[in-house]
């Protein structure tokens, strides 16, 4: 059933390389296809590698909106997705995690390596900072996030962060809780029921 508006676009970040698991590759469509069926448009990184070219056919096989964002010069590297709804080539790297940033109400993070750990200590360190109130999701499907979640309570403990660093994300256990999430946070905008969404 589709969700209402105010929360209407979700930036995801994740690998561009599959992993070894293989349930990492089953959630990335389980996400796509829950946006898709959400009405919830789909923004990323634009490329047609990995997960996020797995996450990006899922929302566009359930009917969704899918953007692209991708810097020129990855272009070929990541080969770009033709297929999406429509597709922004940035100059740079900061000039597309700026318009993922500007477009999202949301972000999710899926399963990935260094660009994605990047991205989603970019995305926690600007609400740090009061760039921004957005959501910030982590999806931990098989237990991947645990290393990256324990950095930032390693910096709590040590004093390097404050303990309400923890209260910049959601750590949520798989793709169902998250879409979940998404549905309750789009409910709660709206002042509704989230059952009635
Ligand atoms: P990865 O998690 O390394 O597979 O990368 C996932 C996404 O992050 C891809 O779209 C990459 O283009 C992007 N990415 C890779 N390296 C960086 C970086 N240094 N800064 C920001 N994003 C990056």
């Amino acid at each position: 059933m589709p969700m209402p508006n105010a929360l209407s676009s979700v930036a995801v970040f994740c690998g561009s390389r599959f992993g070894n698991d293989p349930a990492h590759r089953a959630a990335a469509w389980m996400l796509g296809e829950g946006l898709g069926r959400a009405g919830l448009r789909l923004i990323y990184g634009g490329g047609k590698v990995g997960l996020m070219g797995v996450l990006a056919d899922a929302a566009l096989a359930a009917g969704g909106t899918v953007s692209g964002v991708i810097p020129h010069f990855l272009q070929s590297r990541e080969v770009m997705h033709a297929g999406v709804t429509d597709l922004t080539v940035t100059d740079s790297m900061h000039d597309r995690k700026q318009r993922m940033f500007a477009e999202a109400d949301a972000f999710l993070i899926m399963p990935g390596g260094l660009g994605t750990f990047d991205e989603t200590f970019e995305i926690i360190t600007w609400r740090q900072l009061r760039l921004h109130d957005k959501p910030i999701l982590i999806v931990d499907v098989s237990g991947w996030a645990r290393s990256l979640i324990e950095t930032i309570d390693d910096a709590i403990e040590g004093g390097f962060a404050d303990a309400s660093a923890r209260a910049l994300f959601e750590h949520l256990p798989d793709v169902p809780s998250a879409l979940a999430r998404l549905s309750r946070l789009a409910g709660a905008e709206h002042g509704g029921d989230p059952a009635l969404l």
